[in-house]
């Protein structure tokens, strides 16, 4: 079995993706012409997530706009909620811990976007036999009242689905020492937390452990350029969670050159990283995909590949019984190699 058959073949955990950056492009159409809600440029199915059909990066990122636009009613947050997870099954995804950003879909509150999830992700268990729970993201763009007026809803309709908090959009507008009593008051309530760093300093990734508390890094590449940090993360097994091809497209993670060696420098040092595909379908992804590609560049084999699986089984959020259930289930699925 070649790394890429193994690749496809093997379970996998995905604890880096995003609901919003995950619907599929038709959906977005259809649901934009059912609400009336126009899509920019008069972009089609196969347009949508073009990024050569935008005028730059900035713009195509705006397409996230789009699709929080047009996703409002229950129906449709069960849909794409349904609609993701099922595909993420097909590719042996037994487990996502799932980011879900609440300020994206104006207008809606957050206990009726919850309950169409919720919807969604109960039938795809039941379909797919995939679990999920849910990670709800402060828009680090947003004010610092914002922020604990988000977690204050979140506690209050809280369900067994939620397990967290998270911080993401651009990290230049919202350092993480903004989000200091957001997170204070996610923690004192119990919800676990994690913050996106990708584009900021080191120190960023030191304030978010030391200050929010965060138990997680998502992205968090320039881990590597500071070798205090990278020793501290390493010894303390903060868990990375990386995403090949969104921040090879992004920049984030280095040139944008297709050599993800930001991701090998980190695997080399140790850190705990994991690997996920954060908006699949926006970046022309998919589970099994960011795998293949990383794998094929770094000429990683099967074992190492089954490693970030492992790796992401020991950082998820589930707790101690569930943990060792999905560890089982993913010996009993992990290929001959
Ligand atoms: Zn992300």
């Amino acid at each position: 079995m070649t790394p890429g058959e193994f690749a496809a073949a093997m379970p996998k955990v995905s604890l880096h993706c995003h609901l919003t950056g995950a619907v599929a492009a038709a959906t977005v159409v259809e649901l934009a012409a059912r609400h009336g809600v126009p899509v920019p440029g008069d972009r089609t199915a196969e347009t949508l997530y073009d990024v050569d059909a935008h005028a730059d990066l900035a713009e195509f990122l705006r397409v996230y706009d789009t699709v929080g636009a047009v996703v409002r009613e229950p129906a449709d947050f069960e849909r794409v909620t349904y609609e993701t997870l099922v595909l993420a099954a097909g590719h042996g995804v037994l487990h996502r811990e799932m980011f879900v950003s609440p300020g994206s879909h104006a207008g809606v509150p957050w206990p009726v976007q919850l309950a169409g999830i919720t919807a969604g992700l109960e039938a795809a268990e039941r379909d797919a036999g995939i679990t999920c729970r849910l990670i709800v993201a402060i828009d680090r763009e947003g004010s610092p009242a914002a922020g604990v007026e988000l977690v204050e809803q979140v506690i209050e309709h809280r369900t067994d689905h939620v397990v967290g908090i998270g911080l993401d959009y651009a990290e230049v507008s919202g350092p993480p020492e903004k989000f200091v009593e957001a997170f204070a008051r996610a923690r004192r309530a119990g919800l676990r937390r994690t913050g996106h760093s990708e584009s900021g300093p080191p120190s960023n990734i030191t304030t978010m452990l030391d200050a929010l508390g965060c138990e997680r890094i998502d992205h968090g590449y320039h881990v590597v350029t500071d070798a205090g940090v990278t020793a501290r993360c390493r010894d303390d097994g903060i868990p990375f969670t990386c995403t090949p091809i969104s921040s090879d497209v992004g920049r984030y993670s280095g040139s944008g050159d297709g050599t993800h060696a930001v991701i090998g420098a980190m695997v080399d040092a140790g850190l705990a990283v994991t690997i996920d595909s954060d908006d699949p379908p926006m970046f022309g992804t998919d589970p099994t995909n960011d795998f293949q590609v990383l794998a094929a560049a770094r000429g990683y084999g099967p074992d190492q590949l089954i490693r970030f699986t492992h790796t992401a089984v020991e950082a998820s959020w589930l707790d101690d019984t569930e943990k060792a259930a999905l560890r089982a289930r993913v010996t009993a699925l992990t290929p001959e190699f």
